[in-house]
């Protein structure tokens, strides 16, 4: 009986603990408190369920935890920030497959007594979990270059996947109708993990993050479905929460990036495409670390644009630095963030929360852009895509419509990047070619270091 209240108690905390974290994560300065908080959740659930009378031995429970640690905690000491993406698909692909697994067992172990709304439950707990398990992977192997990044396309591909997952669909419904027609179960679980793979084929590398958020979903909403099937009213709500935020992050993700769902999903975003804002020989105006630190004090306002190339090279504190050598001379100094810098939501939010630059200066791009008109410098820093001009007017750009920050209207604008490589969308930025544009060549993190050991060289103004 005290098992009973101890497990209700528990779920009811856990449950609580999710809500609150997803609360907190949705602001920097709250993010720690919402990270602390799910994992007490977490930690709560797992104890909730470890105490279940259904469980007769705990020796196969401690063989999973154990090799469950040995693979997560390497994953998450050693993967570097810039390979969260990736990371975060793998989390998806075993979560799935282990819901995918649970509904298989059910399936075999109760056949026989399942009545209809726990088979169509357990129908797409099996459908998404298979899904999500192939399609998670291939988005790893995308994002990894273990595969092809471009769009694999063929004619009729829309129509062969949506027979595939129709056919799918159709085994699931007639198994709710004859649970025991067990020789189809296995056409059901191969068609899904083969629908997994067909999904992930067409789409281009840069449009992986977005799906990855989109199977966090379908991982979720199978947990759900999986919380049905085993009576378990935490798994609903976990699962409810892991599907609607995955949705909504999609969302989000599409509309920074000015795109539909159907165009991420079908589109094959990122296809080489001949002739598409390729800059014909044209040249551009470079600087030194010098000059370029002698304009920078001279300016009166800075605005610091990062981006992919920030993370990449870890220069977040140098940076911080930078910010400090500047402020001190009395330049007004803001930080201008993109919601799809990088390569995941809030990826630039992170990185500079962890340099302990202050918050009030990181200015969303909607508050930032009228800004740029007055600002003296703007200075970008591994950025490439999200400042390029020809979103607003070349209609034949890939990116022509995606939001971008007015870098352009700024007075200068410097530019820190390696080389001229493009950025993720694959094409050329006219900004790195106008008057009012110096490159900076060099890695981030040693050019931004150069800068600061320029400006700390001279006297500073106040
Ligand atoms: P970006 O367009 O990918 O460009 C990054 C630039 O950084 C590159 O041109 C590269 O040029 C430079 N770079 C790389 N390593 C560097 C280093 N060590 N030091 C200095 N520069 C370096 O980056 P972005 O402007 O942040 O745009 C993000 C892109 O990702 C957008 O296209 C967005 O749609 C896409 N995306 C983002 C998300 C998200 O959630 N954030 C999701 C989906 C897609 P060099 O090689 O010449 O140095």
């Amino acid at each position: 009986m005290i098992e009973t209240y101890f497990i209700q108690f528990a779920y009811i905390a856990a449950a609580a603990a999710f809500i609150l974290s997803l609360k907190w994560l949705s602001h920097p300065t709250t993010a720690r408190r919402g990270v602390k908080v799910g994992e007490l959740g977490m930690a709560l659930a797992i104890a909730g369920t470890l105490v279940h009378h259904e469980i007769v031995s705990y020796q196969w429970i401690l063989v999973g935890f154990v090799l469950g640690s040995i693979i997560g905690i390497p994953l998450a000491v050693f993967m570097p920030m810039t390979h969260v993406p990736q990371r975060t698909a793998l989390s998806h692909a075993f979560g799935a497959l282990a819901a995918a697994l649970v509904g298989t067992a059910e399936y075999y172990l109760h056949a026989e007594d399942l009545g209809s709304f726990t088979m169509a439950a357990l129908s797409l707990e099996v459908i998404l979990g298979y899904l999500t398990f192939t399609g998670s992977l291939m988005a790893f192997g995308k994002l990894q270059d273990l595969l092809p990044g471009r769009p694999i396309v063929y004619k009729g591909q829309n129509f062969t996947n949506l027979f595939l997952l129709a056919v799918a669909v159709a085994i699931g419904v007639y198994l709710v109708v004859n649970p025991g027609r067990s020789e189809l179960f296995p056409v059901l679980a191969v068609l899904s993990l083969v629908f997994g793979v067909l999904l992930i084929i067409p789409i281009g590398g840069a449009d992986m993050p977005t799906v990855i958020s989109l199977l966090n979903s379908y991982a979720g909403l199978s947990a759900a479905a999986m919380g049905f099937v085993l009576d378990n009213k935490l798994l609903i709500v976990a699962g409810a929460l892991d599907g609607s935020s995955g949705f909504i992050l999609s969302v989000i993700m599409c509309r920074a990036m000015n795109r539909s769902f159907t165009n991420v999903l079908f589109g094959g975003f990122g296809q080489v495409q001949a002739g598409v804002g390729q800059a014909a020989d044209r040249s551009v105006r470079s600087a030194s670390p010098e000059e370029a630190a002698a304009i920078l004090e001279a300016a009166g306002s800075v605005i610091i644009v990062p981006g992919y190339g920030m993370a990449v090279a870890q220069a977040q504190h140098k940076v911080r630095e930078l910010y400090d050598a500047l402020s001190r001379r009395g330049i007004d100094v803001k930080f201008a963030i993109h919601p799809v810098a990088g390569r995941m939501p809030g990826h630039m939010n992170v990185l500079l929360a962890e340099a302990d630059i202050p918050y009030d200066r990181l200015v969303e791009m909607e508050e930032i852009n009228p800004e740029f008109p007055r600002t003296d410098v703007a200075l970008v820093i591994g950025a490439n895509d999200v400042t390029n001009p020809a979103a607003r007017h070349d209609t034949a750009s890939p990116i022509y419509g995606m939001p971008i920050l007015d870098v352009d209207r700024a007075r200068t604008v410097m530019v820190i990047k390696r080389g001229m490589s493009p950025g993720f969308a694959g094409i050329e930025n006219e900004l790195y070619y106008m008057d009012k544009t110096m490159m900076l060549f060099g890695d981030a993190k040693s050019f931004v270091g150069n800068l600061v050991k320029e400006l700390s060289a001279s006297p500073a103004r106040v």
